[in-house]
């Protein structure tokens, strides 16, 4: 029986179009790789923007995308991106995530790239609750999903498209890709660390460009600044960049501040492989290039509520954060560009949209942080609610 509407992929994006195709009055289908807790957006940490502080708008919210892109990304995406940031939080608190509350207020942090504080966070593990919600809330709807079922072959068909999901073939009047980036093959291919996880391997827009869908920026892959250099356990982990928004600061061997350490991703990661490369890092036990997060300057009190997971896990290697500073490089990260959508997510092959890490434009060729899980809100929303309309048309 042909579905309304198939989503591919079960990360933020995907479960907020399956949700919001669902509300729209579309029959869906959802087909993700492996289990639906497998995906890029659960461990995301730090948190997502949006614009709530006092002296904080939408537009200048904006305006720091466009600064941290290099001025290279689709305004027409940002507006929507920054606009629509505030409801999408709402929106994702009636799906029940609760996000980390001070004085009854949200707990903004000021993230790199910004000039204001407008990072929401659930305590260190904001994709992971994000994700848990949705996940719910697509349990409790009528979406059939599939598991374990990877995407292989796409065709257009005179009524939509024809898909071979695992050993499955769905037909559906629209399909949502949002498969997510391909940092974990890339990472592998260039025998580096990486925060991804293993099923980031971009086959799926690999079938979209094959169908003859445009992509833009596919060549912008980012660094994460502080990937964990050691304990070994520790390694390709990304440290939160709210460590740096809570007060820790990146120092060369000799102790010395050699850069913003709020500064956009590029610059900061770039500033960290420059002063390893003058002389100034330090090297990890295993022989691995490393400076400092000196982790040490940020009170109890804040690590305690926005860092829990953190000093867990380095706690548990044996490295408490709080007592000595964190070796620290970067590590490939993030896929910034991607398949080219229009502000309803929708690609340049008609019926086929888009949404999250797999599309582009959003973030230009640098993505600042907590941007990404918007885009999956804001994006998702609006593709699967598009991809109804369109299947129902
Ligand atoms: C460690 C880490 C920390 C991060 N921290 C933050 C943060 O604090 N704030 C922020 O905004 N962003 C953060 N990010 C980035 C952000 O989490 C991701 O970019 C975003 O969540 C991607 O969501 P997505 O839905 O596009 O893809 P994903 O969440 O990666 O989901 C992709 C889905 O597609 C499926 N899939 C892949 N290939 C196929 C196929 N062939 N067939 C079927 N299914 C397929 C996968 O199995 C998965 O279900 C972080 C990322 C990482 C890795």
């Amino acid at each position: 029986m042909p579905y309304d509407v198939l989503v591919i992929g079960s990360g933020a994006s995907g479960l907020a179009a399956a949700v919001s195709a669902e509300r729209a009055g579309a029959s869906v289908a959802l087909a993700a790789k492996g289990s639906l807790q497998s995906c890029n957006s659960a461990k995301a940490q730090g948190g997502i923007q949006a614009a709530f502080g006092e002296d904080d708008s939408p537009e200048i919210h904006a305006q720091d995308v466009w600064a941290s892109s290099h001025e290279t990304a689709d305004r027409r995406l940002v507006e929507i991106l920054t606009s629509e940031a505030p409801s999408a939080i709402h929106w994702l608190e009636d799906v029940g995530v609760e996000f980390t509350r001070d004085n009854g207020g949200y707990r903004l942090a000021r993230c790199g790239g910004a000039t204001r504080k407008r990072l929401l966070q659930v305590g260190d593990r904001t994709g992971h609750a994000i994700t848990k919600a949705l996940r719910a809330a697509v349990a409790s709807s009528a979406t059939t999903t599939h598991t374990n079922a990877p995407l292989s072959e796409l065709v257009p068909t005179e009524h939509g498209w024809r898909a071979r999901v695992g050993d499955h073939e769905l037909e559906a009047a629209t399909v949502v890709l949002a498969a997510g980036g391909r940092c974990y093959r890339e990472a592998e291919e260039r025998g580096e660390l990486t925060t991804n996880h293993p099923g980031a391997t971009g086959e799926v827009t690999q079938i979209a460009l094959d169908l003859g869908a445009e992509a833009r920026d596919l060549d912008a892959l980012q660094y994460h600044p502080n990937g964990g250099a050691w304990p070994e356990t520790m390694q390709g982990y990304s440290i939160p960049e709210t460590t740096r928004a809570y007060g820790a600061v990146l120092l060369n061997a000799d102790g010395e501040e050699f850069t913003d350490s709020l500064g956009p991703r590029d610059a900061v990661s770039q500033a960290i492989v420059d002063e390893v490369a003058k002389g100034k890092g330090v090297e990890t036990p295993d022989g691995r290039p490393a400076v400092y997060l000196d982790t040490t300057r940020i009170s109890e009190g804040d690590a305690n509520i926005s860092l829990p997971y953190m000093l867990r896990r380095y706690r548990g290697g044996g490295i408490d954060p709080l007592r000595e500073p964190l070796l620290t490089y970067p590590v490939l990260h993030y896929q910034n560009g991607g398949l080219v959508i229009d502000e309803h997510g929708e690609t340049t092959l008609e019926g086929l949209f888009a949404c999250g890490e797999i599309a582009g434009g959003t973030h230009g060729r640098n993505r600042m942080m907590g941007n990404s899980l918007l885009e999956c809100t804001v994006f998702g929303r609006r593709a699967g609610k598009a991809a109804a309309e369109k299947a129902k048309a």
